[in-house]
């Protein structure tokens, strides 16, 4: 897809503004008055280098998280959450070291409590990925680590403690120069809006999110982003249309919430998020797993690699196998995969079964291994460099990988 077909789609996809039918529920009826918070970084953002062909969402209004682009055509960013103790600084410090590693470019850290605003000050400090503050409940501790280094505050206004409230954290906000993610649950939708019946819950999820973020603008607070999950596949999908022609400007943060443990989880958000992503829908993404949060970077890595719209670590193209195989061919796909699990460099490697279909089928292959009985034949680009035998296929697999 070119940049111009991006640009079709985005808008055969986003259907213009529409005026809402209802007001917002608690919001005030004047129009905004303001510019938006920050224009846009004459620097290019961290995540810039490594989306080389593909640009998402080109309707968005850019929204900076620390040094990287959140909409108006950059990369679809990657983020996860900390998953250890929030007070144990030296632990979240290592575990962004390794989701950095794995290729996370933004992390979301709880803030339970009053008193872990000195290790979420400390982790923002030392932390080499701009850290989300994620609060609930109390609104002090939201002004609290707007003041001490977070790169984005996510809340719920809802669950902030009223309006007056949130007006003092988009004031935070705009003081410290940062944006605010509105999160919007389906288990904590606006008494108001959940009692309707005229509504789907993805038309209520998405009225909520939308009123929330006019009631920002009306406020003179542009640098928003915005999510509306729920556990549930195609309400997320559904909600995420709608806000896309809804608020059309409006960074969108994806995912699918509670979605499950690693394989559950990873079939669930990439069917949803997968959908969204090609409809030109998304500008910063979550797969949440219950499970390590570097699964949740390798997912997303991954999701975004077999849609070709970012690509950073190998694609292993190999065949299911059938009654010609004969080697272990499952074994060698596994260590294949295992040696190059840290090699960032976005080639593709085949494992195939055998020669009949395997270069032929993987042609488009960097380099590969098409195996006959006990052995195989090395290709590039469906041409056969040499032949080992079955011992020596993970090594010279390897050999030639490493001359690319
Ligand atoms: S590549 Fe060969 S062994 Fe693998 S599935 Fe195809 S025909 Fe069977």
């Amino acid at each position: 897809m070119t940049l111009a077909d991006a640009d079709k789609r985005a808008a055969a996809n986003v259907a213009p503004a529409k005026a809402p039918t209802k007001a917002p529920a608690k919001a005030p009826a004047k129009a905004p008055t303001k510019a938006p918070a920050k224009a846009a970084p004459a620097k290019a953002p961290a995540n810039a280098a490594m989306n080389p062909e593909k640009r998402a969402n080109q309707k968005t209004r850019r929204v900076m998280v620390g040094g990287v682009a959140l909409g108006n055509g950059a990369p679809c960013a990657i983020q996860s959450m900390l998953s250890v103790p929030a007070d144990d600084v030296d632990a979240n410090l290592a575990q962004i070291e390794q989701l950095a590693q794995a290729g996370c470019e933004i992390v979301r850290m709880a803030i339970p409590r009053k008193n872990c605003l000195d290790a979420f000050e400390a982790v923002c400090t030392a932390s080499s990925l701009p850290v989300v503050a994620d609060v609930h409940f109390d609104a002090e501790i939201a002004i609290q680590a707007a003041k001490r280094g977070a790169a984005k505050l996510r809340i719920n206004p809802g669950n902030v403690g009223g309006l007056e409230k949130t007006d003092a954290i988009i004031e935070a906000a705009r003081q410290a120069r940062i944006p605010i993610r509105i999160g919007v649950n389906a288990g904590s939708l606006d008494a108001a809006i959940a009692a309707r019946t005229d509504l789907t819950l993805a038309e209520k999820l998405a009225r909520s999110a939308a009123d929330y973020v006019r009631y920002f603008e009306e406020k003179g607070f542009f640098d928003v982003v915005v999510s509306a999950k729920a556990h549930d596949v195609m309400t997320t999908v559904n909600t995420y249309r709608v806000l896309s022609r809804q608020i059309p400007q409006t960074p969108l943060h994806i995912g699918i919430t509670e979605a499950g443990t690693l394989f559950q989880g990873v079939i669930k958000s990439a069917s949803g998020l997968g959908i969204l992503l090609e409809e030109g829908i998304g500008d910063t993404l979550r797969i949440s797993l219950t499970d390590d949060p570097v699964e949740e970077i390798r997912a997303c890595w991954t999701l975004l690699s077999a849609l070709d719209l970012r690509r950073r670590y190998p694609e292993i193209i190999s065949c299911p196998t059938c009654g010609r195989c004969q080697v272990d061919l499952i074994s060698i796909a596994k260590q294949v995969e295992q040696n190059l699990s840290t090699l960032q460099k976005p080639l593709k490697v085949a494992v195939m079964g055998c020669v009949v279909n395997g270069p032929g089928e993987a042609a488009d292959a960097d380099i590969g291994v098409a195996c006959g009985a006990g052995s195989g034949a090395i290709f590039a680009h469906g041409e056969i460099l040499r032949k080992v035998d079955e011992d020596a296929i993970l090594g010279a697999l390897m050999d030639e990988i490493g001359k690319l």
